[in-house]
C-alpha cells in the first residue's frame, strides 16, 4: 500500500467517523413528556429502537476508531487470517475490514455459534 492510498482510506474512515457521530447524536435528547398511557407506550418502543440503533452506531464508530488506530501500524491492510494483503480497493469500500476477502468469505459461511444473532438466522433449513 502506497502512503497516498493509505492517506485516502484514513480520511475515508475520518468522514465516516464524523458522520456517525452526527448519527450518535440524534435523538439522544428525547422528549419524554407524555399525553397518555397509549402515547407513553409507543414512545418507549420508539426508545428502544433508537438504543437498539444508537448501541449499533457506537459499534461502527468503534470500528472505525480502531481502523484508524490501525492505519499507523504496520499490519494496516494485511488480513488477519491469512497474513495476505487485503487489496486497497476492499479497504476503500470497507476500511474496517481486518479480514481479506476471501478469510471474511469462509468466516460468513462457517457455522456461527449458538445463541449468536444473525439476521438470516432461521430463515435456512
Ligand atoms: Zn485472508
Amino acid at each position: 500500500m502506497t502512503d497516498s492510498q493509505r492517506r485516502e482510506i484514513e480520511r475515508h474512515l475520518e468522514d465516516t467517523l464524523s458522520a456517525l457521530r452526527l448519527q450518535d447524536r440524534t435523538g439522544s435528547d428525547q422528549d419524554m413528556y407524555c399525553a397518555d398511557e397509549n402515547e407513553f407506550a409507543s414512545r418507549l418502543s420508539e426508545l428502544r429502537m433508537n438504543v437498539a440503533l444508537q448501541a449499533r452506531i457506537r459499534k461502527q464508530i468503534r470500528a472505525v476508531e480502531e481502523a484508524l488506530h490501525r492505519i499507523d501500524v504496520a499490519d494496516f491492510g494485511i488480513c488477519a487470517e491469512c497474513g495476505e494483503d487485503i487489496p486497497v480497493q476492499r479497504l476503500k469500500i470497507t476500511p474496517t475490514a481486518t479480514l481479506c476477502v476471501h478469510c471474511q468469505q469462509e468466516r460468513d459461511s462457517a457455522p456461527r455459534p449458538a445463541g449468536m444473532m444473525h439476521p438470516t438466522m432461521g430463515l435456512s433449513a
